[in-house]
């Protein structure tokens, strides 16, 4: 396996940053910068050349902790906005310096829970694609993620395949929040066994969700 030296420069520089902040602030367990890369940067890339984000303006990353999928993301498409959202200030914080250290205009960072943001018109029914990776199962996440996305936009989860009865189990969940039924779509040319669930917007989502006080996790839909 090729060493740090020949990643790309704005992706090598990335990972140097998280992993020199990872010694003050814990955003991950991977210490190895060539592990790190694969399975954190490489992996969050691996959305480029997708429809639903090529095709994306304003882009959420919901749950991002300490950057991820948003980070790579923001880099990788200079000309779309992101906003990346957390409920742990503390791993903002690494975020907002890497980002401002990378010189990426392009990134906003903000520190609120998704069920309450969802009820702020800035962001409700505001985004164009949605995007999480790692943050809750599929029926929690859709009611965390789905009432930002915009009617036609995309919900896209970074998802295993390992996880497809989870997905399958949400399809009422979906349905509810006015999605149509989810696409499994396995990462192209990669026997890593990872997979994209995605969920086209097809109407609004009723008022009543996201539901407060820990719902979404507690008694999914
Ligand atoms: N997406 C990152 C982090 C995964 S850890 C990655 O793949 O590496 C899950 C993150 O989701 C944590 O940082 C946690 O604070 C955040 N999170 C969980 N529930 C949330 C909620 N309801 N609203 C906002 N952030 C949430």
């Amino acid at each position: 396996m090729n060493g740090i030296e020949s990643f790309e420069p704005a992706f090598r520089r990335l990972t140097e940053l998280i992993l020199d902040w990872n010694q003050r602030i814990n955003v991950t367990a991977i210490t190895d910068p060539v592990e790190f890369y694969n399975k954190n940067v490489l992996d969050s890339l691996e959305l480029v050349g997708h429809g639903e984000l090529e095709s994306a303006k304003r882009v959420m990353d919901l749950g991002t902790g300490g950057g991820f999928p948003g980070l790579p993301l923001a880099i990788a498409c200079p000309d779309k906005e992101f906003v990346l959202v957390d409920s742990v200030a503390k791993k903002l914080k690494v975020v907002r310096s890497v980002a401002d250290e990378l010189g990426l205009q392009n990134v906003t960072v903000i520190h609120a829970r998704a069920e309450e943001l969802a009820a702020d018109p800035e962001f409700r029914e505001n985004f164009d694609l949605v995007v999480s990776r790692a943050v809750a199962n599929m029926s929690t996440l859709s009611e965390y993620c789905l009432p930002f996305v915009k009617a036609g936009g995309n919900f896209v989860a970074y998802k295993t395949m390992s996880a497809a009865e989870e997905i399958e189990a949400a399809a009422n969940a979906v349905k509810k929040l006015g999605g149509a039924p989810a696409e499994i779509r396995p990462y192209s040319g990669s026997e890593s066994g990872h997979c994209f669930a995605v969920v086209r917007k097809i109407s609004a989502t009723p008022k009543a969700y996201p539901r407060k006080g820990g719902q979404p996790r507690k008694s999914p839909l």
